[in-house]
């Protein structure tokens, strides 16, 4: 297979930095664009000296800063462009409702461009936060979903939505190859501990003997899918065939309520630590769980990797980070 010239925008983030070491393993040239906002330069240190690496901080909503000559890194040439730039957890988002808006609106306007520009393929990360709180279960892609517009969530949600339309008009304008994928919660090493998601709160309180905050009664459910089994998933969808668009959702099939992820926590850590109840959050979705036939049928990819394995390797990380 020739190498490509890949562009990762939020790169340096908990799933950019693990999709820029999978491209890398293969041999492919990765420029990764990220602002730090939420991610970190450790997550990529390792790779800041390897000879298809490069590292550009900077943010997609100012893609055409001045004296920023993306060419010089590729010689000219990109071949594909991910899109994983903003924030993805609800404390962080709601830390920066506009820079999250424009992140997924502005800035993935600014990087389709650029995908015109050099005729590359562009992906766009979106979410099952396209759903809201949805009235179908499981959800498919045919589900237009259920989202407050002007709630505390809706920066990111509509946005996310935004952003998936202004895939499909540059599709329909200028028949660009856009690929649009349905992340649904994924965990794993390098989330960061204070992004405040769920499985790093659990794990970090559980860790740190500090009471595990399970939101309302801990009866609403999501599926947790394990970062590699994500990566797979993008990766196939890039490499997908042209007239393949999506969107397509990109999940673990089995749902847990969030009262069972904070007992299987307890239980994989050893932790005496004990459950507390706080507030629900506005506007949390009450289920969440992905049909994913259709990347079975298109993609023939499966997640292969169970909550029990996947939380245990992600403790393994939390330990050596925490303690
Ligand atoms: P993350 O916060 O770890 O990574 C996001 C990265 O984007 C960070 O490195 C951050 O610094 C960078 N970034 C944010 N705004 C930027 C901007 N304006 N310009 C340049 N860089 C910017 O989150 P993540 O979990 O790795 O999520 C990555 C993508 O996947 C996001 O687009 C998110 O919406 C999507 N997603 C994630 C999940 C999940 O469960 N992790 C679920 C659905 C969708
Ligand atoms: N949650 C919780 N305790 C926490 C953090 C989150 O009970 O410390 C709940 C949250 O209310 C939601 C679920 O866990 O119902 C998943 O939250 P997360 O922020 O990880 O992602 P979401 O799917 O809501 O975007």
């Amino acid at each position: 297979m020739e190498p490509k010239k890949i562009l990762v925008a939020g790169g340096a983030g908990f799933i950019g930095s693990h999709l820029c070491d999978y491209l890398i393993g293969q041999g492919h040239g990765v420029v990764c664009i990220d602002n730090l906002s939420t991610g970190r330069k450790e997550n990529i240190q390792h790779l800041l000296k390897h000879r298809n690496f490069k590292f550009i901080e900077m943010d997609v909503v100012h893609l055409h800063r001045p004296g920023v000559n993306f060419s010089k890194f590729w010689g000219g040439r990109v071949d594909e462009i991910y899109h994983l730039a903003s924030p993805a957890s609800p404390p962080q988002y709601q830390k920066n409702p506009i820079g999250t808006w424009q992140a997924n609106t502005i800035g993935t306007v600014n990087l389709l461009e650029l995908a015109r520009r050099h005729r590359a393929k562009f992906l766009l990360a979106s979410t099952s936060e396209v759903y809201g709180d949805p009235l179908v279960h499981p959800q498919t892609e045919t589900y237009w979903g259920n989202v407050n517009p002007v709630g505390i969530r809706s920066c990111y949600d509509e946005s996310k939505r935004a952003g998936e339309t202004v895939c499909m008009d540059y599709h329909r304008t200028y028949g660009m190859i856009v690929k649009i994928v349905r992340i649904f919660n994924t965990y794993g090493p390098r989330m960061d501990k204070n992004d405040g998601r769920v499985v790093s709160n659990f794990i970090t309180q559980a860790l740190m003997k500090r009471p595990l905050t399970v939101y309302g009664r801990g009866k609403q459910t999501r599926s947790f899918q394990y970062i590699a089994d994500l990566i797979i998933g993008l990766v196939k969808m890039m490499a997908s065939s042209k007239s393949f668009i999506g969107p397509v959702n990109l999940g673990n099939p089995k749902e847990f309520t969030i009262k069972e992820l904070a007992l299987k926590v307890l239980e994989l850590t050893g932790s005496k630590s004990k459950i507390v109840y706080k507030p629900l959050p506005p506007d949390d979705p009450q289920q969440r769980r992905p049909d994913i036939a259709l990347a079975e049928k298109t993609l023939h990819w499966r997640p292969q990797v169970s909550l029990h394995t996947g939380l245990k390797r992600t403790i393994e990380y939390f330990k050596i980070t925490l303690l």
